[in-house]
């Protein structure tokens, strides 16, 4: 049986977002990296989405919701955010049980490394 990572992608979770959440790789496009925040709220990693997080934008305390279950993400529309990109957009619907979450999320460049600078609800 294959196993996938909680992001969707039919890699195992150490071969796909386990290795950024270690911080032995670094997303290379801003896709990854909103797998990967995905990923972490589904593994409950507060340090990773904090570390992530556009220092302008950043809450200074993040807590998560341990009754909320996270069924699946499924990734919308891209908008730049390559390895030649410095911004780029990524439109999601991230599904928990009993709902799901329709955003668009901007995402930035900071040294180098993709973080999350926001998102607005689509509906
Ligand atoms: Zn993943």
């Amino acid at each position: 049986m294959a196993t996938t990572c909680p992001c969707g992608l039919s890699k195992s979770y150490g071969e796909c977002c386990g290795r950024f959440h270690a911080g032995t790789a670094a997303a290379p496009t801003a896709e990854a990296l909103m797998r990967s925040r995905y990923s972490a709220f589904v593994k409950g990693d507060v340090a990773y989405l904090l570390r992530t997080w556009h220092p302008r934008t950043r809450p200074a305390l993040l807590e998560l919701d341990p009754g909320m279950r996270w069924t699946g993400l499924e990734i919308l529309d891209t908008g730049d955010g390559s390895a030649f990109h410095a911004t780029g957009t990524v439109t999601f619907r991230a599904s928990y049980r009993g709902g799901s979450l329709h955003e668009r999320s901007r995402f930035e460049r900071v040294d180098g490394a993709w973080v999350y600078l926001d998102g607005e609800f689509l509906d």
